[in-house]
């Protein structure tokens, strides 16, 4: 027999699942709203203005090549993702305490992120479990599951709110071991629109330095959710400026449309201590070695692009305007399909979707409804209820409040 006879068949990811069983439905009417990925108003993709300037200008490049980037990336694009998530002038830097890596897009970072966890934290010489929201995006389950790390999760979204949990969350937080991994969303929480404001950033900060729990921020929609960046980094910048060793994982992906260019970043911040720039030499020293044996050098395009950006400061300002464009045309349909629904007298509450921020909304409708959607309007939407914001727009956002309607009756 074959070594590989004994594999099972896996199932097929749901989301693209989803996506498959959208493609090949030919009604006019339908509806995608299941991957995260922005859409403009047309349902079509969006190549953000400033990254075609940014690749006009690479092209044109006469002295641009295909070398290899160093293991740990380009790092005139780390320095400033860096940058960008801590504020240029955090006091991190100056110690030397922030080192960043280049990765495969948010994914990529988390995965690293994990491997390093899984194998250099130990607690009396076992690994810790990592924490994750409930719900989480459901890669993370998988990712850290992958090299081994056991996981669990701790209350976060509250179904009869349709906000957040922090009772739960924070009484979760509290029994945990002490010095539990806690995967957080950094903002525009996936896949449920809920964020910490900010005093519960101050609890949650509070708890977990109480227990020191290891925090890992997981930031794939920076100037996403409110349109700024610095805004978007609050909860970062917060637990830094605590004095916490944390770990992020840094997307590029939603916020310049780099989705299949695979940009993104690791970082690890030591805490301030004499030691701090000694013990982030040795964690870099290692995140080298995971990084070569996974991936050798990440890849240069979208790194090159984000860095075009990020080292220009017009481009950098037209940048920040695009993500206004983005993340404004998403408030406008959060403030539309909520007004529909409303008008439409349709049962229940649906403030929680202008409460909820970002790329998705958690709508409460059951599975069941999901299904029903899917068969009688054509909506495509994951099974948990949650919509792609991005996915709507202002020729089908009224289907879509009728066909709820319809469906919730
Ligand atoms: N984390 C979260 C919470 C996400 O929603 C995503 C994107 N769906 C990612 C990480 C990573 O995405 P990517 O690998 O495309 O950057």
């Amino acid at each position: 027999s074959f070594p590989a006879e004994a594999v099972p068949q896996a199932p097929e990811d749901p989301l693209f699942g989803l996506m498959r069983a959208y493609r090949a439905d030919d009604s006019p009417d339908k509806v995608d709203l299941g991957i995260g990925a922005y859409r403009d108003d047309n349902a079509k993709p969006w190549v953000l203005p400033v990254v075609k300037k940014a690749d006009e200008i690479l092209r044109n490049d006469p002295n641009l090549n295909h070398e290899y980037l160093p293991i740990a990336g380009l790092a005139s694009f780390t320095n400033k993702a860096g940058e960008l998530l801590l504020g240029p002038s955090s006091p991190a830097f100056e110690e030397k305490r922030v080192s960043s890596t280049q990765t495969i897009s948010g994914t990529g970072a988390v995965h690293l992120g994990a491997l390093f966890l899984a194998k250099f934290y130990k607690v009396n010489g076992a690994s810790r479990t990592v924490y994750l929201s409930n719900p989480t995006w459901a890669n993370h389950n998988q990712i850290f599951t992958n090299v081994g790390l056991s996981i669990t999760t701790y209350p976060y979204f509250d179904k009869k709110t349709k906000g957040l949990d922090i009772e739960g969350m924070k009484r979760a937080l509290a029994d945990a071991p002490e010095r539990s991994i806690i995967l957080l969303h950094a903002c525009a929480h996936n896949p449920t629109g809920v964020d910490p404001t900010e005093e519960q950033w101050r609890e949650i900060a509070d708890v977990m330095a109480a227990k020191k729990h290891f925090p890992f921020f997981d930031c794939a929609y920076q100037g996403f959710a409110s349109g700024d960046l610095d805004r978007d980094a609050d909860a970062i910048r917060y637990f830094v400026e605590k004095g916490f060793e944390l770990l992020i994982a840094q997307s590029f992906a939603k916020n310049f449309g780099l989705y299949g260019e695979r940009a993104g970043c690791f970082h690890y911040v030591a805490p301030p201590s004499p030691q701090a720039a000694e013990i982030t030499t040795r964690v870099a020293s290692q995140l080298a070695i995971l990084q070569r044996s996974e991936i050798s050098n990440p890849p240069i395009y979208g790194a090159r692009i984000a860095s075009t950006v990020l080292n220009d400061k017009a481009l950098f300002e037209e940048w920040k305007e695009n993500l206004r464009t983005m993340s404004g045309r998403i408030l406008t349909m959060r403030k539309a399909l909520r007004t529909k629904l409303e008008e439409l007298g349709t049962p229940g509450t649906w403030n929680h979707i202008t409460d909820q921020i970002g790329m998705f909304s958690f709508t409460g409708l059951s599975e069941t409804q999901v299904l029903r959607l899917r068969e009688e309007f054509h909506v495509y939407m994951t099974k948990n209820g949650r919509i792609s914001m991005a996915g709507l727009n202002t020729r089908n956002v009224e289907y879509f409040a009728k066909a709820v309607d319809k469906i919730v009756r």
